[in-house]
């Protein structure tokens, strides 16, 4: 028996979109890391990526890598580390983004400890003011990071469009090269490898005009979703719908498009406003904000519109769809990244995989 609601994911179309990334990248001279931090460890998702060729993958929590720990792959933490999981960053994780010079020194200090080398991409701040060290102190701090035996400098890399909603530019990216080129000469060493950022500085590979020398991208979105994210546009020969959120209809009637009755607070305490369109065909699908964030998902049936949700139910207009549904159909939906986030998180939603 189908359990509803869920998400099917398929496998196919996911290692599809890892393959094509890492090529359209590879082309280019850039290597990528996966970031699965979405998909909050799940182990037949991480699988499949990792047997579609993906080296390195991205987690912001320890947590995820410690589970997968018998899976071969590079593990590089996206998140800067808390000085409290210094020993487990050492332990888990083999390239760590990195900010603050005491942090660095601590995962010196364990690395030593364990006779081993920690790697770091030093972060730098190119104006999304989210993590990093600003342009004018990079060359002191990997004064300082050069001094400790316990890490290996890898690179130098950015974030961009996560806080400030910065675009990746010829300008930015261009600026991360020329701070590498003077932290080399001034202190006569090789960095290997500039990480320009995430999904949003997709559209400059695609585009061709990623500046020579950046070598190295953080992929999420991209991969998972089809979709470059500094202007939110699908990239071509990827797969948009790897993942289908399902819900089963529980209603179906014929009702006024306004609440009849004094109007007072909905569920959630705000003052719910309507548009007479007169009757309607109303549909309530079994699926509710206690699965899921509902804001962010689009019926694949484009002549369905989301009325709204409370906890437990989601009520659709399906005027359009003429006799296409009756109670006990299934409707699907796409999501977006922050609604997947919130499926996965979800013990609610089964999830389904399909290969
Ligand atoms: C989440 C994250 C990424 C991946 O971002 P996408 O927009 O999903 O590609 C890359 N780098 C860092 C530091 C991140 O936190």
């Amino acid at each position: 028996m189908s359990k509803y609601p869920c998400l099917e994911i398929d496998l196919n179309k996911i290692s599809y979109n890892v393959k094509k990334i890492k090529d359209i990248c590879r082309d280019k001279g850039i290597s990528t890391a996966f970031v699965t931090k979405v998909f909050c460890g799940d182990e037949t998702i991480i699988k499949e990526i990792v047997n579609s060729g993906a080296d390195t993958l991205g987690e912001s929590r320890i947590d995820n890598f410690r589970r997968l720990k018998k899976l071969h792959f590079k593990k590089l933490l996206v998140r800067i580390p808390m000085l409290s999981e210094v020993e487990e960053v050492v332990e888990y994780c083999d390239i760590s983004l990195n900010s603050e010079l005491k942090v660095i020194q601590a995962l010196s200090r364990e690395a030593e400890n364990r006779s081993k080398k920690h790697s770091i991409i030093l972060m730098v701040d190119l104006g999304d003011l989210r993590e990093g060290v600003l342009p004018k102190d990079a060359i002191e701090i990997v004064k300082e990071i050069l001094e400790l035996k316990g890490i290996e400098l890898l690179g130098i890399g950015t974030n961009l469009t996560c806080y400030g909603g910065v675009i990746p530019d010829e300008n930015n990216m261009g600026r991360l090269l020329e701070i590498k080129h003077n932290i080399e000469e001034s202190l006569n060493i090789n960095i290997p490898l500039v990480s320009g950022g995430n999904s949003s500085s997709l559209y400059m590979v695609e585009g061709g005009n990623i500046p020579k020398g950046i070598n190295h991208l953080r992929i999420g979105e991209g991969f998972i979703l089809g979709r470059e994210t500094a202007f939110g546009k699908d990239i071509d020969h990827l797969h948009k719908d790897v993942f289908t959120l399902k819900g089963e209809i529980i209603e179906i009637k014929e009702k006024p498009s306004i609440p009849e009755g004094k109007i007072g607070l909905d569920a959630f305490g705000n003052k719910p406003e309507f548009e007479d369109k007169g009757f309607m065909k109303r549909a309530i699908v079994a699926l509710g904000k206690q699965d899921i964030l509902l804001e962010v998902i689009y019926p694949r049936d484009k002549k369905i519109e989301i009325l709204g949700a409370s906890s437990d139910h989601l009520i659709l207009n399906i005027t359009s769809c003429g006799n296409k549904y009756s109670v006990g159909d299934i409707v699907e939906f796409d999501v977006n990244y922050g609604c997947l986030l919130s499926v996965m998180i979800s013990s609610y939603i089964e999830k389904r995989y399909i290969k």
